[in-house]
């Protein structure tokens, strides 16, 4: 044996270790641009770098998960959110037997192609370019990694494996790309099945974090929710003389490893059932096969809606949300009126893409602080010139 592993150890231990319904690195698809394949990283390890090296990745710093970035240095941001994400994939996909680092890449990648502000900007962007084929996140991060990243002088984007950008597309592509995209199957790869979980985890529970830390949330009112007073009674014994936050810390990981326990057991019995031999036999299941069981899935929807009524819709968050949604409209509106003003970067792509799509790429770029100081500079009549 040498000291040193090669590519093709790990993909050999990728065949023995994983289930034979992962994602195996050796059977990766294709990318779009053919390119050798690396010495000691598998194609998955490979896309995994390459999102974390992408200009897109930096600036998830600076964008919304729910506060606006300067509201609290303690506060979710895109990255944290992602990373946080990842983290939860990585356990689910090892428990499973399933491709680590595929679940890792997809789940790093999963929200580059969100705009500034959240769901709030999207929902401008969305509204704006309706008539102009459309705008969501999902398919947005999909553009950043095939087209809007540029690194490689052969070729536009990350150029990534077919697996990872299938696994990025959740809502199937039923829309005009600049590349081939992978075929559409009924479901996505198992391990993108698992990073769309680890999403929904994360989320719900640093939501409810954030929210109680900056007092949106009181403790009182998550008593009535099934999930948190079960994680808070399995930590009660211990948590006489802790401190409220100590306590809250301590609920919310039980509730994550109570959330990520059950679904690693409901999906290995589904796996089960359903028996898939490959990767692709999964994903032509007529259900996905990494889920919650049942009674969590009703207890995730009770505070799913719970976190709607009460955080998302909280007077604070609106208010943030509506200035950002002026914020985002504002900008796409001066940028459609006056092309000039757009930076060079973009004002490059005005011919090619047709002028809303570039306004649209350009903004869905912004980081927060960027859009808030840019609608500063353009449309308050006070700023300095
Ligand atoms: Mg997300």
């Amino acid at each position: 044996m040498t000291i040193f592993r090669s590519r093709q150890e790990f993909e050999q231990e990728e065949v023995r270790g994983l289930a034979c319904f992962a994602s195996l690195s050796i059977d990766a698809m294709e990318r779009v641009f053919e390119e050798s394949p690396h010495a000691y990283r598998t194609a998955f390890q490979r896309d995994r770098d390459r999102v974390i090296h992408a200009r897109a990745f930096r600036r998830l710093e600076y964008k919304t998960q729910v506060f606006v970035h300067h509201e609290g240095d303690h506060y979710r941001n895109r990255l944290t959110h992602t990373l946080e994400g990842a983290q939860i994939a990585r356990t689910l996909a090892r428990a499973l037997r399933l491709n680590e680092d595929l679940a890792e890449a997809v789940t790093l990648a999963h929200d580059l192609g969100h705009t500034p502000f959240g769901h709030a900007g999207e929902r401008v962007l969305a509204g704006l370019m309706e008539p102009h084929g459309g705008f969501d996140h999902n398919r947005q991060s999909v553009r950043v990694v095939d087209w809007i990243e540029r690194r490689h002088p052969d070729y536009r984007g990350l150029n990534l494996a077919g697996d990872t950008r299938a696994g990025m597309l959740k809502h199937g592509a039923d829309w005009d790309h600049p590349v081939p995209l992978p075929p559409a199957m009924p479901q996505l790869p198992l391990e993108a099945q698992v990073a769309d979980l680890a999403d929904e985890v994360a989320y719900m529970n640093h939501d409810l974090d954030d929210g109680l830390r900056e007092g949106v949330l009181a403790l009182e009112q998550l008593q009535s929710l099934t999930l948190w007073r079960e994680a808070s009674d399995r930590i009660s014994g211990r948590m006489r003389s802790a401190k409220p936050a100590v306590h809250r810390q301590q609920t919310i990981s039980a509730l994550i490893d109570g959330l990520v326990t059950d679904a690693i057991e409901a999906s290995a019995s589904r796996l089960e059932t359903a028996a898939p031999t490959t990767s692709e036999a999964a994903r032509r299941c007529d259900r996905r096969l990494v889920a919650f069981s049942e009674s969590r899935r009703i207890a995730k929807l009770e505070l799913k809606r719970f976190l709607l009524e009460n955080f998302y819709h909280h007077p604070r968050v609106r208010r943030m949300t509506q200035q950002a949604e002026s914020i985002v409209g504002d900008l796409f509106r001066v940028y459609r009126e006056t092309p000039a003003l757009l930076p060079e970067n973009a004002s490059g792509r005005l011919e090619e893409e047709g002028p809303e799509r570039a306004i649209a790429d350009h903004i869905a770029c912004m980081t927060d602080r960027y859009a808030q100081a840019e609608h500063q500079k353009l449309l308050d009549p006070h700023a300095a010139i």
